[in-house]
């Protein structure tokens, strides 16, 4: 059961009071139960600035408590199953190809930059993770494009500064060869829009619940970089087996596991963040 939030006569009155309140024990966006979300506007920002560990064991305890809804633990357990398969295909546990090892280390920057992109989430720093997620998501569409083309692959090996190798000319070469690119272009424009351009908008949205600086804990924040991470690494572990020549068990371990995640995919993404949680809002 969550707590009925106040009425607020103004902004300023809403800020304070989510400076202080736990959000998770008000905001439950399973079912969108959150009187208003604060408009930003060029204004200056509420002073107070939170830990990390404090938010860290927030969203941690939020986890083991289901604030953040049912799936997300499931999420989460499935995700950490994935990056640890992953891992195994960095290292070469199955067996050692004794090549350059280009993509175990493609794989290997993956696995970081998803580790870390869940590490800032739960310390409360959503859009700086979506910013690890958008290299996460070049790193997938390139394996994907080698997955393709081992052509391209030797290419990439002698020449990777070419233009053909650029985030773009990659995603139309996947789309020219009849895929849809594990990120597409309105993804990536979405990604890079919230995390990455530095444009008006950039400065004024966050996935916390007002303009604080520093670190916040924000559910529908935590839950949208927890479905990017988990779209990435989903992806990634549809192609890793073959293009990396894993044993045929392994690779059947593999498609079972990328099965397993595609039951638990979330709804939310960059893309339809805004609205989703706005018709949430407006529906409660
Ligand atoms: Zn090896």
């Amino acid at each position: 059961m969550k707590k009925k939030t106040p009425e607020f006569k103004n902004e300023d009155a809403e800020r304070k009071f989510w400076t202080n309140a736990d959000s998770t024990k008000y905001l439950d966006w399973q079912s969108g139960k959150r009187k208003k979300l604060v408009q930003l506007r060029p204004r200056h920002l509420a002073a107070v600035r939170l830990s990390e560990g404090n938010i860290e064991s927030s969203t941690e305890n939020g986890l083991s408590r289901s604030q953040f809804g049912a799936r997300a633990p499931l999420m989460i357990e499935l995700l950490d199953k994935a990056i640890e398969r992953l891992t195994e295909v960095a290292s070469c546990k199955h067996g050692c190809r004794g090549q350059d090892h280009t993509v175990e280390n493609l794989v290997r920057r993956l696995v970081n930059l998803s580790l870390a992109a869940l590490k800032l989430s739960k310390v409360g720093y959503y859009d700086e993770a979506l910013l690890l997620v958008r290299s996460g998501a070049e790193v997938a569409n390139l394996l994907q494009l080698f997955s393709l083309s081992r052509d391209v692959h030797t290419r990439w090996r002698t020449n990777s500064e070419e233009r053909e190798f650029r985030p773009v000319q990659v995603r139309l070469a996947i789309e020219k060869s009849g895929s849809q690119p594990f990120t597409s272009a309105s993804h990536y424009k979405a990604l890079s829009a919230r995390a990455a351009h530095t444009t008006h908008e950039f400065a004024l949205t966050s996935h916390g619940e007002g303009g604080h600086v520093g670190p916040w804990l924000a559910v529908p924040g935590f839950l949208l970089t927890l479905a990017e991470t988990f779209e990435i690494v989903r992806s990634c572990i549809s192609i890793v087996g073959a293009l990396t020549d894993q044993p045929s068990e392994v690779q059947s371990e593999l498609s079972a596991l990328f099965e397993e995640m595609a039951k638990e995919r979330s709804p939310i993404t960059v893309e339809n963040y805004v609205t989703a949680l706005r018709a949430t809002l407006e529906s409660s």
